[in-house]
């Protein structure tokens, strides 16, 4: 009798057990089936950091591509509606997307990464026909990594939203890419700290490198598109202002980005005799296996070849 009791006991736990591992199941395919898209393929990497291995980020943007000159093709907008969450760095980065957000799924959740981070303002001298930039957001947050931090955080409060099963390791993860960092902040100071002050000097392609000139103290003494976008071409007198520029301030050489046309850098550099330094990233890490395969490659990649230009 006792043991029949014992069986049925048994079967009951058994039972009970079965029941909890079921009703697990939805919720664990429900998180895989996740669909998470970045825009950019710095931003993925950064997403990627803080889901860990719980959920797979893809991007949207082929690497290399100019994202300020970025037209979506159909296929695109599929991917962005069939999403469940997409990231987009924001700050007007993505001007194209403006009217595809206004016809997704109402239950796609939209993150954007640098929201509450305040635009640095295009700082006048940095341009001669100023007025034009009264107005002018710079989206380009990214490229100061104390900033990112930011971006960390704007991130997991999205991914708790359509997945709060994963709160703690989302919040542990993003806890350690802090840490990660706030390391590449302290590593990139001492780097730059063999550039003399007088020689932190940029000269780019477009103003892609406030948010990095402010924090590490360079100066930017001009760029060869006047704007916080890389869409317009300078005028021949443009040209010309930032000739005299460079040979005012004595600068060292000129940073192009990667996916940028080189042509100008050039001629400005046959005028000038001042070097170019080609391949800055600044909107796409590279494809795995080359200099920049992660938002921090990335950034310490960068930071190298600054050093060896400008270092005495
Ligand atoms: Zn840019």
């Amino acid at each position: 009798m006792i043991r029949k009791r014992l069986v049925y006991i048994l079967l009951f736990l058994i039972l009970m057990v079965s029941l909890a591992a079921c009703s697990q199941v939805p919720k664990n395919q429900d998180q895989s089936n996740l669909k998470v898209l970045a825009v950019e393929s710095f931003l993925a990497d950064i997403v990627q950091n803080v889901t860990g291995d719980r959920l797979e980020v893809e991007t949207l943007m082929p690497r290399g591509l100019d994202p300020h000159s970025f037209e979506p093709t159909p296929k695109d907008v599929a991917r962005i509606n069939d999403s469940d969450i997409l990231f987009v760095n924001g700050a007007g980065f993505e001007a194209w997307l403006e009217d595809i957000i206004e016809n997704i799924p109402e239950e796609l959740v939209v993150v954007e990464a640098s929201a509450g981070l305040q635009s640095r303002a295009v700082v006048e001298e940095e341009y001669a026909d100023e007025d034009e930039h009264d107005n002018e957001i710079d989206p380009h947050f990214w490229l100061d990594p104390t900033l990112v931090i930011t971006y960390a955080e704007n991130i997991r409060d999205g991914l708790i939203v359509i997945d709060p099963a994963g709160e703690e390791i989302y919040t542990s993860n993003t806890e350690e890419y802090i840490q990660q960092l706030k390391d590449l902040d302290v590593y990139i100071q001492e780097k730059i700290s063999v550039i003399p002050v007088e020689r932190r000097l940029f000269v780019t392609n477009h103003e892609s490198f406030g948010y990095f000139a402010d924090r590490y103290g360079f100066k930017i003494v001009g760029t060869i598109i006047h704007s916080v976008s890389s869409g317009s071409a300078p005028s021949a007198q443009q040209m010309a202002e930032l000739v005299d520029q460079m040979r005012a301030t004595g600068a060292i050489a000129i940073f192009m980005e990667t996916g940028s046309n080189p042509q100008l850098a050039e001629q400005l550099s046959t005028e000038t005799g001042i070097k170019v330094v080609y391949d800055l990233y600044t909107h796409s890490i590279s494809e795995a296996g080359g200099n920049a395969p992660s938002y921090i490659d990335l950034m310490k990649y960068n930071v190298e070849q600054m050093v060896s230009a400008l270092a005495e």
